[in-house]
């Protein structure tokens, strides 16, 4: 199955499970399954090769009944309806779990952005925001950074509203701190990450002395997850990019890996590890079989699925991605007793943060560094907290609970909203 039909196929199966497990109505369920809204434009593009090129961009609208939508723009080549629908969907059940004012989105362009220049880049920013600038608003629907887009890109989509609309920082999250971005916001997601590490960890009777953690992709989420956990005592022994895996019993001190990759070296070239001792270069399978306490896949979606689930030796996933388990790798890691923090939980800190953005840009007013990590941890241990209670309760695993929660939630408001289908 290729990557973009699992995601849709594993947000839509777990959809399925909680909503009959709610018992809601079959009409009720396609309403609140389906997308309010789904955009989809033709940015044409004059290349540096003075070639033109027509990239496809979207943007889907899933659900607005707890708030405007929120969520992330993502650049990669396989961008495309299905999978842009079922993240969309996913953000409607996070925001709703952690319990912040919005609803779900989410967009994306399918364009190789690794290989265009920053101008290039640019100019299929600003002509996506031409297209869908109707759609946006800081009451209707705010983007955020997701795979490949970072601050940059959120800047050139609040410049380019605002030339329509008059200066609106509230449009986008994940801006530049000089441009009403939240400090706090880069990290926020990598944070979030280890706070649900920490509250699943104290159930498990872990202490980080004794965690060994693996982490799939060291973009943004990873990264930060990476030097976060790092902080508290855990021991780094695996890391994986684009590039391959590279592993270290001793452990890899994530400051200088990062460092390492912004002065241009790859990761597999990445010579040593905490103690001087090199680090031996693994493959990508080796990584997610490696031995360790916790595997924190960060990269894209379907990192884990039925081939590969049984080689899982983590005793917990803490799923940093967006949707990298399939169902049937879901079941193998329950079957195994492999606890699972589902993405809609443990990767929510980036979202939570983006609210405090938000919140911070109406009143046009900005909090310090402090504050926004106690909010998010005070957030994150409270939502952690009662997907924890529902699972034990009702004896389902976190996602089915994470996921009936938000559901419940959602149908709530449409209902008290007496939004059309819902009553
Ligand atoms: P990013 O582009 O900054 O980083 C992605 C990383 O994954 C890169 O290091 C890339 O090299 C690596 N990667 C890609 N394919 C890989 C593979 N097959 N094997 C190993 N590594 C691979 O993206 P990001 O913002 O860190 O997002 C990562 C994931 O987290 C995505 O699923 C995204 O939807 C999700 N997420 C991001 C945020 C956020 O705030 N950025 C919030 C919630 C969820």
């Amino acid at each position: 199955m290729s990557q973009e039909t699992s995601t849709f196929h594993a947000v839509s199966h777990y959809f399925d499970v909680a909503a009959d497990r709610l018992g809601i109505a079959e009409g009720l369920q396609s309403v609140v399954r389906t997308a309010e809204r789904e955009v989809q434009v033709q940015i044409p593009i004059k290349l540096r090769d003075g070639r033109i090129h027509v990239f496809t961009g979207y943007r889907v609208q899933h659900n607005s009944a707890r708030g405007p939508y929120k969520g992330g723009i993502r650049y990669h080549p396989h961008v495309n309806l299905d999978e842009v629908r079922a993240l969309a969907a996913l953000m409607t059940w996070k925001t709703a779990i952690v319990d912040v004012p919005f609803g779900g989105a989410k967009g994306g362009v399918d364009c190789p952005a690794q290989d265009l220049t920053e101008d290039e880049l640019e100019l299929v920013t600003r002509a996506f925001v031409d297209k869908i600038g109707d759609v946006l608003g800081p009451n209707r629907d705010i983007p955020a950074p997701d795979v490949n887009t970072n601050a940059q890109v959120m800047a050139w989509i609040m410049d380019e509203y605002g030339k329509l609309h008059g200066d609106t920082p509230a449009v986008v999250t994940g801006k530049p701190v000089s441009l009403g971005g939240s400090l706090g916001r880069q990290s926020a997601t990598g944070r979030g990450v280890v706070h649900a590490y920490c509250e699943a960890a104290r159930t498990l009777g872990l202490s980080p002395d004794a965690t060994r953690v693996a982490v799939q992709g060291f973009g943004n989420v990873g990264s930060w997850a990476a030097q976060i956990i790092t902080e508290l005592g855990c021991k780094l022994i695996g890391v994986s990019n684009t590039s391959g895996a590279i592993h270290s019993d001793v452990g890899i001190d994530p400051n200088s890996l990062l460092r390492h990759l912004a002065a241009g070296g790859r990761l597999v070239e990445y010579p040593h590890a905490a103690d001087g001792t090199g680090v031996e270069v693994i493959t990508h399978e080796d990584l997610v079989a490696l031995d360790c306490e916790v595997l924190i896949p960060a990269a894209l979606g379907g990192a884990l699925h039925a081939a590969n689930a049984n080689s899982v030796r983590a005793r917990m996933v803490v799923e940093g991605a967006n949707n990298p388990t399939t169902p049937e790798a879901d079941e193998i890691l329950h079957d195994n007793d492999v606890l699972v923090i589902p993405d809609v939980l443990a990767n929510a800190g980036g979202v939570i943060v983006s609210y405090f953005e938000w919140a911070q840009n109406l009143q046009h007013f900005s909090w310090d560094e402090r504050e926004v990590n106690d909010r998010l941890a005070t957030r994150m241990r409270r939502a952690y907290g009662e997907v924890q209670e529902r699972a034990r309760a009702e004896l389902v695993s976190m996602r089915v609970a994470a996921y009936e929660i938000g559901i419940e939630r959602v149908v709530e408001a449409g209902c008290l909203r007496r939004h059309r289908g819902y009553v």
